[in-house]
C-alpha cells in the first residue's frame, strides 16, 4: 500500500485510537483495499471522506444500574455508537457480553456501515451493547437489566433515527424486554427495534436470516466456480443464532455439518449434524440455555474437545460463526493444509489479519463477514419496511427477497473486485462496493 493520503489517515487513526486494537484492525483492512478507488477519485481526499468515515458521528456511553435476585445493586456500562447516517437511519445490533468495550463497538459500527450499504437498503451504520453477561442470569434479572438499559437508550433511538437489533447475547428474549420498555416510556408502538417477536411486529425469517444468508452467499461463490454444497463436509464454530441457522441451511442443501462450539470447546459429530440433532441443539441453547458439551451425552458417537476451536477438523468448507478473531494465522494454515476450499464468515471479523492474508494468498473462496453475514441486517431492513406499511409478508416472500439480496451482494462484490483488477478477491470487492455508495452520499450532503 503506497497511497500517501491513505497512509496519513491510517497514521491519524492509530495515534488517536491506540488502545482500540479491533477498531484499528477493521479500519486498516478496509482502507488498504480502497487504494485503487482513492487513486481514481480525487474528490475522496478533497472532501476528507476517509477522515470523516473513521470518526463516529456520535458515541453515547451510560450507566446501567439494576438489581439482582439477591437484592444487590449491580452496575454495567452501556453504549450506542452512531457511526454513519449518510444513507439511512443508524442500524446495527446490540451486544451483551463481558468483553464489550468502546473499541469493539467502534469496529462493529464501522463494519456495519459498509455492510448496510452492500444490502442496497437505506440503512446507516451503528452498534451498541453493554459489558453485561446474560449467562447464568435468571429471566427476571435479564428483564431488569434490559429495562434499565433501554431507559437510557430510548432517549437516543427511534424508528427514523436509529433502529437497533440483536447480536451476541441479545436474542428474541432481550429484544422483547427492550421493546416493551421503549413502548412504555414513549407511549408509541413503532418499529424501533428489529428481531421482534412475530406477534408484535417481527418479520418471519429474521431469526434464520443471518445463517441462511451466509449459506446463500457461499452457494453463490460455489456456483461461480461450477460447484455446490452436495456432500461437502462443513465445520462451523459457535452454537448461537448464526451457527444454528447456517447448519440448518447446509443440511437443506445436502452438505454435512460436523462441528459446533462455544467459548469452552467444540463438539465433532463424524456422522453429521442432522435436522433432528440440530432441533435438540436449538432447544438446548435457546430454552434450556445449556452448554454445547451436553451434545455428547445425547449423541455418544460425537466427541467433545475442551478448550479448543474446531479448525483442526478436516473439511471442505469452514464457517466461523462465533466472534471476532476466533481464527488465527496458524489455524488458517491448518485449514488450508487439510484442503479447505471455502471459508465464509458468519461472525464479524472472525479471521485475524494473518488468517485473511493466508486465505487470499491461497486463492481459496473466502468471504468477509461484512458481505456474507449481511442477510441478518438485510432482513431487519425488510422488517422495518413491513412495520412502516403495517403489514407482514409471508415466509416465502421474505426468504425469496433474502436470497435475491445475497445474490446481489455477491455479484456486486465480485464485479467491484474484477473492475479494479482483483477478480475473486471478495474482501476488496465488498469494501469497494460498500464504500462507494456511502462516499457519494457524503459528498452530496456536504460537510456534515
Ligand atoms: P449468539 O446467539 O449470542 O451466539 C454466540 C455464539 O458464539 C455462542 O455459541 C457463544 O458461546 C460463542 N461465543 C461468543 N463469544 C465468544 C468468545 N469470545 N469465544 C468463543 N466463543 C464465543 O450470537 P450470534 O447472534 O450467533 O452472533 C455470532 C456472531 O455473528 C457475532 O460475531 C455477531 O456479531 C455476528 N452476527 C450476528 C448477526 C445476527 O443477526 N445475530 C448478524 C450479523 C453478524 P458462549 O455461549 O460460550 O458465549
Amino acid at each position: 500500500m503506497n497511497n500517501a493520503y491513505i497512509k496519513s489517515v491510517l497514521d491519524q487513526v492509530k495515534a488517536k485510537n491506540a488502545n482500540e486494537p479491533e477498531f484499528l484492525q477493521a479500519v486498516e483492512e478496509v482502507l488498504e483495499t480502497l487504494e485503487p478507488v482513492v487513486e481514481q477519485m480525487p474528490e475522496i481526499e478533497k472532501n476528507a471522506i476517509l477522515e470523516r468515515m473513521v470518526e463516529p458521528e456520535r458515541v453515547i456511553m451510560f450507566r446501567v444500574p439494576w438489581m439482582d435476585d439477591e437484592g444487590k445493586i449491580q452496575v454495567n456500562r452501556g453504549y450506542r455508537v452512531q457511526f454513519n447516517s449518510a444513507i439511512g437511519p443508524y442500524k446495527g445490533g446490540i451486544r451483551f457480553h463481558p468483553s464489550v468495550n468502546l473499541g469493539i463497538l467502534k469496529f462493529l459500527g464501522f463494519e456495519q456501515t459498509f455492510k448496510n450499504s452492500l444490502t442496497t437498503l437505506p440503512m446507516g451504520g451503528g452498534k451498541g451493547g453493554a459489558d453485561f453477561d446474560p449467562h447464568g442470569k435468571s429471566d427476571a434479572e435479564v428483564m431488569r437489566f434490559c429495562q434499565s438499559f433501554m431507559t437510557e437508550l430510548a432517549k437516543h433511538i427511534g424508528a427514523d433515527t436509529d433502529v437497533p437489533a440483536g447480536d451476541i447475547g441479545v436474542g428474541a428474549r432481550e429484544v422483547g424486554y427492550m421493546f416493551g420498555q421503549y413502548k412504555r416510556l414513549r407511549n408509541e408502538f413503532t418499529g424501533v427495534l428489529t428481531g421482534k417477536g412475530l406477534t408484535f411486529g417481527g418479520s418471519l425469517i429474521r431469526t434464520q436470516a443471518t445463517g441462511y444468508g451466509l449459506i446463500y452467499f457461499a452457494d453463490n461463490m460455489l456456483a461461480k466456480v461450477g460447484d455446490n454444497f452436495k456432500g461437502k463436509t462443513c465445520v462451523i464454530s459457535g452454537s448461537g443464532n448464526v451457527a444454528q441457522y447456517a447448519a440448518e441451511k447446509l443440511i437443506q442443501l445436502g452438505a454435512k455439518p460436523v462441528t459446533l462450539s462455544d467459548s469452552n470447546g467444540y463438539i465433532y459429530d463424524p456422522d453429521g449434524i442432522t435436522q433432528e440433532k440440530l432441533d435438540w441443539v436449538k432447544d438446548l441453547k435457546t430454552v434450556k440455555r445449556g452448554r454445547i458439551k451436553e451434545y455428547v451425552a445425547q449423541y455418544p458417537n460425537a466427541k467433545y474437545v475442551e478448550g479448543k476451536r474446531p479448525w483442526e477438523v478436516k473439511c471442505d468448507c469452514a464457517f466461523p460463526c462465533a466472534t471476532q478473531n476466533e481464527l488465527n494465522g496458524e489455524e488458517a494454515k491448518m485449514l488450508l493444509a487439510n484442503g479447505v476450499k471455502l471459508v465464509a464468515e458468519g461472525a464479524n471479523m472472525p479471521s485475524t489479519a494473518e488468517a485473511v492474508s493466508a486465505f487470499l494468498e491461497a486463492k481459496i473462496l473466502y468471504a468477509p463477514g461484512k458481505a456474507s453475514n449481511a442477510g441478518g441486517v438485510a432482513t431487519s431492513g425488510l422488517e422495518m419496511s413491513q412495520n412502516s406499511e403495517r403489514l407482514s409478508w409471508s415466509a416465502e416472500e421474505v426468504d425469496t427477497k433474502l436470497k435475491g439480496i445475497m445474490k446481489n451482494i455477491h455479484d456486486a462484490a465480485y464485479e467491484a473486485a474484477a473492475k479494479f483488477g482483483m477478480e475473486g478477491n471478495y474482501v476488496a470487492g465488498a469494501n469497494i462496493s460498500g464504500f462507494l455508495k456511502v462516499c457519494n452520499a457524503m459528498i452530496a450532503q456536504g460537510v456534515v
